[in-house]
């Protein structure tokens, strides 16, 4: 009889297409999935963890439905694996691959280890649409600006989606698992959690139909009203991608088809997902983009670093006074997301209007967004700020106020996110209140600020200042 397999999940929540699974079906003999708590579970930030445990939730009741069953463990990868191969008689142990310098390091090391003891040890593509070293410029370096990685990617075969397993093959005796409520994964989102959680579309299921509908009906405008950040205009997949509830290669082929239709936006929105993987591209051969400046003559730019300036804590709590960055602001932090316009807005206002560091915004989102993307994240703060890969040669700087006229003409953004200084707030508005904490002590009925810094002046003091650097 073939030895049981241990699956070992992280960013790939998910039954179909997973090539890992598909592996480990084919091995035969029981499977046992297995997620680890480990240190970079517990340093996420308060709303990626506890979006992540919803997500545990649906994928260990997915097993159940097919005979099978997701056991959870605290610890390092790199002990706790080796010993539940020793506990179950396991014969393989097969995982997805992730792109940061820690999980390569880590998964070295285990394949390693691993297999010194003769376990097999396999990784497997589950995230991406292709490895990040196998696309290569002509001279055989990576690609360091967009629309060439593009033109390379976009007409490369990719594989077809596969099926999920109807029913898994269970060992005899399953090893134990620690109650998912004992991780307490939601703690730090207090009572914003409940504010949060209508807003979540969780799940391999639900994520599948979502992507269905946007197929069917927004894909087609995608190319316009992707920009419009008071309409419902994107596919929404982003949390569900960031923790691999749905692949990238079954909205590819869902996209690929749309375009197949004639639906006009299909083709804008490939390359949305060519964004993502851009991203993840530029952190697998670049990884300081996570942490220090992807163009490194941006060190002598003088960003303010201290996260608590009062201009930070404004921007943070949506009170800056400009109603595009609070809008977006407080849409964070009810939601977990953000429209991708409004992000871009608000990195270039904290950035070059506030002068402050890209890596205060970076960790902010990493605390509020339940979408949050190590890769996505960075590239983004990254791009915003100037420090990162963009083909633009000029220094960017977005006016929030004719951005707003422009993709908003009726201030519904606004209207929507924004109860101060209103007759009568919407309930989105007010729902703000309820998720922050009790300690920012703000009130729905105060007076709206005015602007902390004004759109000509933080635009001429971040000219001034990129003028005088030293690079
Ligand atoms: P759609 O417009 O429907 O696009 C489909 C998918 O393509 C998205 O789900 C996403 O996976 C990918 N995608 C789209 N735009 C981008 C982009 N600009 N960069 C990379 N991938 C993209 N995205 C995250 O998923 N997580 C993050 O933490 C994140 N942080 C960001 C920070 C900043 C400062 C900026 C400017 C952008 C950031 N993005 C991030 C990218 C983008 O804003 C979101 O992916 C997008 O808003 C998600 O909405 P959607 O799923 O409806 O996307």
């Amino acid at each position: 009889m073939t030895s049981p397999t241990i699956l070992w999940l992280r960013r790939d929540l998910r039954l179909s297409d997973h090539p890992a699974l598909d592996a480990a079906i084919r091995r035969g003999g029981p499977i046992i999935p297995v997620f680890i708590y480990e240190e970079t579970v517990a340093q996420m930030g308060a709303a990626p963890k506890w979006r992540l445990g919803l997500s545990l939730r649906d994928l260990a009741q997915r097993f159940e439905d097919i005979g099978s069953r997701l056991i959870l463990r605290k610890g390092d990868p790199l002990k706790v694996i080796p010993s539940l191969v020793d506990e179950t008689g396991a014969g393989a142990v097969h995982w997805s691959r992730l792109y940061d310098p820690t999980s390569i390091t880590q998964s070295k090391a285990l394949k390693t280890a691993l297999k010194d003891n003769g376990i097999a040890a396999e990784s497997h593509n589950s995230h991406l649409l292709f490895e990040p070293w196998t696309t290569q410029t002509k001279t055989g370096g990576f690609y360091r600006v967009y629309t060439p990685f593009w033109r390379a990617v976009k007409d490369r075969p990719v594989e077809r989606a596969l099926e999920a397993p109807k029913s898994l093959s269970a060992p005899d005796q399953w090893p134990s698992s620690d109650p998912l409520e004992s991780w307490a994964l939601g703690q730090a989102m207090q009572r914003g959690a409940t504010v949060c959680l209508p807003y979540q579309n969780v799940g391999e299921e639900n994520a599948r139909s979502q992507l269905r509908d946007f197929i069917e009906g927004a894909i087609n405008t995608y190319d316009t009203d992707r920009n419009l950040p008071a309409l419902p205009g994107t596919s929404g997949l982003s949390e569900n991608l960031t923790y691999g509830e749905i692949s990238t290669r079954q909205c590819w082929h869902a996209g690929m088809y749309a375009r197949h239709e004639g639906m006009r936006g299909a083709e804008t929105w490939l390359k949305e997902l060519v964004w993502r993987e851009f991203a993840y591209h530029l952190m697998y051969h670049t990884p300081h983009i996570l942490s220090e400046n992807w163009r490194q003559e941006w060190g002598a730019f003088p960003w303010y670093e201290d996260e608590n300036r009062s201009e930070v804590i404004a921007w943070k709590q949506g009170r800056t006074g400009v109603l595009f960055v609070d809008a977006a602001m407080r849409e964070m932090y009810v939601t977990g997301k953000m429209h991708n316009r409004g992000r871009m807005i608000v990195a270039s206002y904290l950035t070059k209007h506030l002068m402050c560091h890209w890596r205060i915004g970076l960790d902010w989102f990493a605390e509020c967004l339940t979408d949050w993307d190590p890769a996505s994240n960075a590239m983004g703060w990254q791009w915003s700020a100037g420090s990162g890969p963009d083909a633009t040669p000029y220094f960017r700087i977005f006016n929030a106020e004719t951005q707003l006229d422009k993709f908003d003409k009726a201030h519904a953004y606004p209207d929507r996110w924004i109860a101060e200084g209103r007759t009568q707030p919407t309930n989105t508005a007010l729902s703000f209140f309820d998720a922050i904490p009790r300690s920012w002590g703000l009130d729905p009925k105060a007076a709206y600020p005015s602007p902390i810094v004004g759109m000509a002046e933080g635009r001429q003091r971040a000219l001034a200042a990129y003028e005088d650097r030293e690079f």
